[in-house]
């Protein structure tokens, strides 16, 4: 299936029920891990909001929500290296148990950024969840990064929250961009 989001064109590359198999996996996981505590959910504005909203309407635990943004993408196809706190988190994550939420992660500069910046202000603990993953284009391994949803290749994804050109957010399954 194919689907124009913008100017280019994008093919199928993992469908709604194999997304919500693989988040309902995730959160039985961490049900077990975090039983008996409170973690802090810290979305990755802006392409978390899906993933984080399927996810965190499966936790049985007592847990809060929060947000932050930063941008090393800026509407185009690859990264630019620089890097914006665009949102600073807006609680007090000393002594908490914190999960970080993110869509993907690609050469993993976002993560690494957003892990040192965290664990300046004292958490419990930090793991991150993403969602995608693309080994191929990591250049810094984070031990953090305790699940991932996919590994998948080095390709421009859209759809489950992610965008480009600030398109396609909306659509249900994770699109690749065709060659
Ligand atoms: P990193 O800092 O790991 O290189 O890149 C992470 C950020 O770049 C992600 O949070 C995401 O916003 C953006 N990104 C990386 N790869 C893709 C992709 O294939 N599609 C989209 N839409 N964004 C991506
Ligand atoms: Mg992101």
């Amino acid at each position: 299936m194919t689907t124009l989001v913008a100017d280019l064109k994008f093919e199928l590359l993992i469908d709604a029920e194999t997304i919500k198999n693989r988040v309902d996996e995730i959160a039985t996981h961490l049900n077990t891990e975090y039983a008996g505590k409170n973690p802090l959910f810290v979305g990755v504005l802006n392409g978390c909001f899906v993933f984080m909203a399927d996810l965190v309407r499966q936790m049985q635990m007592p847990c809060e929500v929060s947000f932050t943004k930063v941008a090393s993408y800026h509407g185009g196809l690859t990264t630019t290296w620089q890097l914006r706190n665009d949102l600073d988190l807006a609680v007090n994550i000393e002594g908490r148990d914190v999960v970080l939420l993110e869509d993907i992660t690609d050469t993993g500069n976002t993560l690494t950024y957003l892990i040192a910046d965290l664990k300046q202000r004292k958490p419990a603990s930090i793991i991150v969840c993403a969602l995608l993953s693309k080994p191929a284009a990591q250049l810094h391994h984070i031990p953090e990064l305790k699940y991932v949803g996919f590994e998948i290749e080095n390709k421009f994804v859209v759809g489950y929250g992610l965008d480009y050109k600030e398109m396609g957010r909306n659509l249900n399954g994770i699109y690749q961009l065709l060659d």
